[in-house]
């Protein structure tokens, strides 16, 4: 078998979204960045005192790492670990935060018919992208598939615990803790003065206030096919915008692609999109609705993200064709 693996191992390249700026005005910037969650994670600040603004920096960082330490799907103490481990033979406490997150992902596994499930993971496992990915045998898919079902997500709201109703069942945050993740980073950034940042962990932004001497902070979407050339760039303030695509993680192999976002009801990676890029209020939305509508394909994807109260997208199809949920965000674009 013919098998080329296009990787980024930190997640530079892979990056869906990266910021196009720099100084100008009284505040200056204060940039760092780190690997957290297997990606690249970037946090820039502007602030006139150093010292804030690299305290801001520093706690942003932690909470990122907390999320990660509490929601890895590989990392052997974590909660999601323990949920998947033990959450067969009875029902997991996860306190109020992870409750409310879980309550969220079925929802969003509602509103997309099911595109959207964290349920996936006993399926996304066979694929093993964390290491470059293979393609399972069908037979092995086939024995998984019954046990991706977020109906079978049981929940206890009195004791704020979780369980499944089925053996072998397991989840994996991986569509939707990012962006949850960058949210709670970025309420650690305000609790601390801080009014201009941008988080960015691996293409999924949250933008709080301006750049330096503007009133707005320009970000460059990647383009799905040209590594480190922009799609598009779009001049935002206050909001989130997080990217979801078939180039961040996969493997071609006798000529198809194979990738990480997967069709909850065949196991197989989603056809129909290159890339989903989603402006939301919170990037905790923004993430799921991108991986929903990337699974849900260009025609009901854009139905789904039309349908959603404050929320623009932009979906780039299997031929590259551009599909827009409304022209005042098309106009937005800065190409
Ligand atoms: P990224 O995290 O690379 O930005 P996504 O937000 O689209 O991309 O999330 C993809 C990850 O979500 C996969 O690596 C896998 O862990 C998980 N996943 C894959 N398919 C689905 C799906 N249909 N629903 C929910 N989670 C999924
Ligand atoms: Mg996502």
């Amino acid at each position: 078998m013919i098998c080329l693996r296009y990787w980024s191992s930190c997640g530079v390249i892979a990056a869906a979204i990266f910021m196009v700026g720099c100084l100008s005005g009284k505040e200056d910037l204060y940039n760092e960045t780190k690997i957290i969650m297997g990606t690249v994670v970037q946090i820039t600040v502007a602030h006139h005192s150093e010292e804030q603004a690299r305290a801001g920096i520093r706690a942003a960082m932690s909470e990122l790492q907390r999320v990660d330490d509490l929601l890895s799907v590989s990392k052997p103490g974590s909660l999601v670990t323990k949920i998947n481990r033990e959450g067969s033979s009875g029902k997991i406490p996860v306190g109020a935060e992870v409750f409310s997150l879980l309550r969220d992902t079925v929802a969003m596994s509602s509103a997309s018919d099911g595109a959207f499930d964290a349920t996936i993971w006993p399926v996304a496992e066979l694929w093993d992208f964390d290491k470059g990915g293979m393609v399972p045998k069908p037979t092995l898919i086939a024995s998984k598939l019954p046990l991706v079902g977020y109906q079978n997500i049981l929940f206890d709201d009195s004791a704020m615990s979780v369980g499944f109703a089925r053996q072998g069942m397991g989840l994996d945050l991986g569509a939707i803790a990012k962006g949850w993740a960058v949210d709670r980073a970025m309420e650690k950034l305000k609790s601390l003065g801080i009014r201009n940042a941008i988080i960015d962990a691996g293409g999924d932004l949250r933008i709080i206030g301006a750049r330096p001497g503007k009133d707005f902070w320009k970000i460059g979407v990647q383009h799905p096919r040209e590594p480190g050339a922009l799609l598009t760039t779009f001049s935002l303030r206050d909001t989130a915008i997080v990217t979801s695509g078939d180039y961040e993680r996969f493997f071609i192999a006798e000529g198809i692609r194979y990738h990480h976002i997967l069709e909850p009801a065949t196991g197989q990676p989603a056809r129909g999109c290159r890339s989903v890029t989603v402006v939301a209020a919170t990037a905790e939305e923004a993430d799921a609705c991108a991986t929903a509508a990337f699974v849900l394909g260009p025609q009901k994807g854009l139905a789904f993200l039309r349908a959603r109260p404050g929320l623009q997208g932009l979906i780039v199809d299997d031929r590259g064709a551009l599909h827009w949920t409304d022209e005042a965000f098309e106009r937005m674009a800065g190409r």
